[in-house]
């Protein structure tokens, strides 16, 4: 019930600007400060004005609300006041329906005062402004805020809020950059409505093209929607600046499935128009040195990941596991990221263990098609790679038939990859590159070795050093080779079993060289393939043993080595027993003192395996 007589009082909405500031009408404002000619009002945010001290009608003190009357508005913006005292008003809002600008429309505004809603990304401090990265549905918007160098600029605003900014389109080296004048966290029903629209948005943007496989695969066709679904969730990771972990199995099929993935997201975080160096700090490939993700590896990931959340306000990151990840020997990591919340993807050709992917939030993994591990991972992982960013589809379609020489395939798809890129890589080149990726990987130990694995796979373009590299490298490889296999071969002790099964053991500890390449584990496998030619038609069974540990290959013996592994930890108490691997090509692990137990059972129950004439 207001009366016609009250006098009008205008208080301005955030969104408002200087257009909005009328000469003679009278605002609610609040005290900012003082100068010894007078105090300064804010009448929102962005907009203040003087009021010189022959124009105070009282004492106050910072923060307090009062009401100024508009004086002038200079050609340089600044707003003269004049303090008025009324006892009966009523208040008027003036809201701006400030049209909110999608982030990938802000290229047209440059110089522009706008507005953006989007959800808080990541809030990095620098030694000038505070940085907000804001994610809307259309992109990546790094938002600068300034009160003084070095000084988190809007404290009160936190990761993952729905915030408006409001402020000016700049362009910094070559960037777009909104300078804020205000940052405010919608509350709320608002909230509600742009996180909706945000996550609509996302959705549809975050869906993988409908691409057909590079050969044909019926266990991929089947593999088809987990892929799918895997792509999409790498895609939303990337356009909601979600940090990327990807932990792959430290040989060159492991390797071949972590480069396809990281040439796609590596693009795709370039063209989602995030900061420069974004596909540093956003994304991170690093190899396990185990052949599963051990809880080294979750400690240093975790690690990482919770001090630059809590340096960088980083969100915390996706991980992703490729020729890992599926058997249960990596339960533990999972649930040490658990308390954290921390998802995980795995695309993985391993035998799967049923108990682990209530951990999973996606897994692709032939043997859930009826497919096996002949369908490697540096083959999925490339499809995968196609899915998430198409576009890098040239620089890695070779990269299939390199893992699958490198993991020693013998599904139908090996040929079919390698046919797709016979005249530029045949199979003897797919062979000396996947050679040349396990000699360098132990060279470079836990490193990534980005570049130089690039110029490994012809992916830098630099195709004379590619060549020049790789020469070297598969030279210096079967070098050391043969060096260990001259050193060794005469040490093989062999076995008959009645099944008809012809078994070899090697003690790679005493009778091979150590902490060297090859490691035990390709040392056993070296032996292996010399073994299989000198004994054509037979079947055989290389066991390379250590104090504590076994490494076992076979030919032509159907095993299932992590059921063998899972029976002996029952059947022999004080064995200390772990391990697992694929059916034929694993490893054991046990104590000292035990091993001539185990290994006498181990070779028992290879005897009872069926054998293939
Ligand atoms: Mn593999």
């Amino acid at each position: 019930m207001t009366n016609n007589d009250d006098i009008l009082v205008y208080r301005l909405g955030a969104t408002c600007d200087l257009s909005d500031v009328t000469e003679g009408s009278i605002y609610q404002g609040k005290v900012q400060g003082f100068a010894n000619f007078g105090m300064f009002v804010q009448l929102n945010d962005r907009i203040k004005g003087l009021v010189h001290k022959s124009n105070m009608r009282a004492e106050h003190k910072e923060k307090d609300t009062v009401l100024v009357k508009v004086r002038g508005i200079r050609p340089n913006g600044n707003i003269d006041l004049e303090e008025v005292i009324i006892q009966v008003y009523q208040v008027q809002n003036i809201e701006r329906k400030s049209t909110i600008v999608r982030v990938s429309d802000l290229k047209s505004r440059v110089g522009k005062t706008v507005a953006i809603e989007g959800e808080v990304a990541q809030i990095k401090q620098t030694s000038g402004p505070t940085i907000f990265t804001i994610v809307d549905e259309s992109g990546t918007q790094n938002v600068a805020a300034f009160v003084e160098a070095g000084v988190r600029a809007f404290p009160e605003i936190e990761l993952n809020q729905i915030v408006r900014v409001i402020g000016e389109v700049m362009m910094r080296n070559n960037q777009l950059q909104i300078e804020a004048d205000v940052v405010t966290a919608l509350s709320g029903e608002d909230t509600t409505a742009v996180r909706e629209r945000i996550d609509k948005a996302l959705d549809t943007r975050a869906e993988p093209e409908d691409i057909p496989l590079l050969v044909e695969s019926d266990v991929m066709e089947r593999l088809r929607p987990e892929m799918r679904k895997v792509a999409k969730i790498i895609r939303k990771a990337v356009f909601v600046s979600q940090p990327i972990i990807l932990r792959h199995h430290a040989d060159a099929d492991g390797i071949c499935s972590a480069v396809a993935i990281e040439q796609a997201v590596v693009a795709l975080i370039r063209e989602s128009g995030a900061d420069f160096d974004a596909e540093n700090y956003l994304f991170k490939r690093a190899p396990s040195k185990a052949p599963f993700y051990e809880i080294e590896d979750i400690t240093r990931d975790l690690d990482f990941s919770l001090k630059d959340h809590v340096r960088f306000g980083q969100k915390m990151p996706l991980v992703l596991l490729t020729d890992n990840g599926s058997t249960e020997e990596d339960e533990p990591s999972y649930k040490i990221a658990r308390v954290y919340d921390i998802p995980f993807v795995v695309i993985d050709h391993h035998h799967p263990d049923a108990t682990i992917d209530k951990y999973l939030i996606a897994h692709v993994n032939p043997y859930h098609v009826g497919g096996d591990f002949g369908i490697t991972a540096g083959m999925l992982g490339t499809e995968v790679a196609r899915l998430i960013n198409p576009k890098v589809e040239p620089a890695i379609r070779h990269i299939p038939a390199v893992a699958g020489v490198g993991d020693r395939s013998e599904a139908a798809e090996r040929a079919r990859y390698l046919d797709l890129v016979k005249d530029q890589y045949p199979e003897a080149a797919c062979k000396d590159m996947a050679l040349a990726l396990d000699y360098e990987q132990f060279w470079l130990r836990f490193n990534d070795g980005r570049e130089i694995v690039k110029d490994i796979l012809n992916i830098n373009g630099n195709t004379e050093r590619h060549t020049n590299l790789v020469a070297l490298l598969v030279d210096g490889a079967n070098t050391m080779i043969e060096d260990q296999m001259s050193a060794c071969m005469p040490h093989v002790v062999a076995r008959e079993l009645s099944s008809g099964a012809k078994v070899f053991l090697i003690d790679v500890e005493i009778h091979a060289h150590k902490f060297t390449f090859p490691p035990p584990g390709k040392t056993s496998g070296e032996v292996h393939d010399r073994l299989c030619k000198a004994n054509p038609g037979s079947p055989v069974v290389t066991i390379g043993f250590g104090p504590d540990f076994a490494v076992l290959r076979s030919r032509g013996v159907l095993m299932n080595i992590p059921r063998m592994v899972r029976e002996l930890r029952v059947e022999i108490p004080g064995g200390g027993i772990s391990g697992g691997g694929h059916l034929v090509v694993g490893s054991i692990k046990f104590v000292e003192g035990m091993r001539e137990v185990v290994l006498e059972a181990l070779i028992k129950k290879i005897g009872e395996a069926q054998v293939q004439k």
